[in-house]
């Protein structure tokens, strides 16, 4: 085959500093850059409703993601899952889906409450940090 573009990627192997689950959504990619600068090697999850899948019970999703944050555990020794949701998400039906502003923070904060109850079940010894996007910035939760 031909190579269509040439591009030097490093070979070693490293050790991620957080596993992220983010949603797909683009207008949050900056974001995601901005924030992800803190960290040296990461892990990106980056599916459409971020962290949704983990909250609400069991579903083919929910095990998709959390083996995507146990073989980042195993493959790359990763010690801090970040979850994310977002403003006006896709996957929620956006934002007027919501009363009002601060229902849909309100709900996404719960959202991320469960989220993260259920990785810490799940994957014991694990640091969870949940964070809010909204377009201003990024929140913990
Ligand atoms: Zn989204």
């Amino acid at each position: 085959m031909e190579k269509e573009i040439s591009f030097r990627s490093s070979a070693e192997h490293y050790a991620a500093d957080a596993c992220i689950v983010w949603c797909f959504d683009d207008r949050f990619s900056g974001l995601l850059g901005e924030f992800s600068k803190t960290f040296k090697n990461f892990d990106l999850v980056k599916i459409a409703g971020g962290a949704k899948a983990l909250a609400g019970g069991a579903s083919p999703e929910r095990d998709f993601v959390l083996n995507q944050i146990k073989a980042s555990i195993r493959l790359h020794g990763t010690t801090r899952v970040v979850l994310m949701l977002h403003r006006d998400c896709g996957a929620y039906g956006g934002s007027k889906n919501f009363e009002n502003p601060n229902t849909e923070k309100e709900s996404q904060e719960s959202q991320l409450t469960e989220a993260r109850r259920f990785i810490m079940n799940e994957v014991p010894g694990v640091s969870v940090d949940a964070y809010f996007a909204d377009f201003d910035g990024l929140y913990p939760v």
